[in-house]
């Protein structure tokens, strides 16, 4: 069976080399959905708690939220950040506090300090799943993504194969045999 958890995620980007409007900088409320699939732990009977879902995918996806994603190649790039430097405020300001932990991968590197992510491919509905696929497949059973951003829409299916042993009485991983909330021993 699977738990189903959905994200909105604030963001300016634009479509850096697309001869659309959104080749304009602008804005969306996005939202993301994450399926998980395992069995059903008989203790709690649930596939995964949907706030451990949550609390795991938020330490990444907060990157995301309130923040300005820009392609590798874009020259708004340099551009915003001479800005920020010029301000002081690239590498923080006592009132962005709000972060997620930074982080870099083949397809997307957050710098949470000032509030960029910086991606590979255009962040379109398709590359976004892309990078959250990447950021998170390890940390969870990740069956399906969905993302919508105004009328733009996709999904990606991934088969799991793997099933996590979890806490009977709290329902989430353990971590070596050993549930890190309770202490439960398996
Ligand atoms: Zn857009
Ligand atoms: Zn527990």
């Amino acid at each position: 069976m699977r738990s189903r958890t959905t994200f909105d995620l604030q963001y300016a980007h634009r479509f850096y080399g697309f001869r659309g409007e959104a080749q304009y900088l602008h804005g969306h409320t996005g939202v993301l959905t994450i399926e998980v699939e395992d069995s059903v732990e008989p203790g709690v009977n649930m596939v995964f708690p949907c706030n451990e879902i949550q609390k795991t995918a938020w330490s990444v996806l907060k990157n995301f939220d309130h923040a300005l994603i820009l392609r590798e190649d874009d020259p708004l790039l340099p551009a915003v950040l001479a800005v920020y430097d010029k301000q002081g405020i690239r590498n923080g300001a006592p009132t962005n506090t709000m972060k997620g932990e930074a982080f870099k991968t083949a397809l997307a590197t957050a710098y949470p300090d000032c509030r960029l992510v910086v991606t590979k491919e255009t962040m379109t509905v398709e590359g976004m799943i892309k990078i959250v696929y990447d950021l998170l497949k390890d940390k969870l059973n990740i069956a399906k993504i969905t993302f919508t951003s105004g009328v733009n829409a996709a999904s990606e299916e991934y088969p799991v194969t793997r099933t996590v042993d979890r806490c009977p009485a709290c329902g989430i991983a353990l971590v070596n045999g050993v549930c890190p909330k309770c202490g439960y021993k398996k």
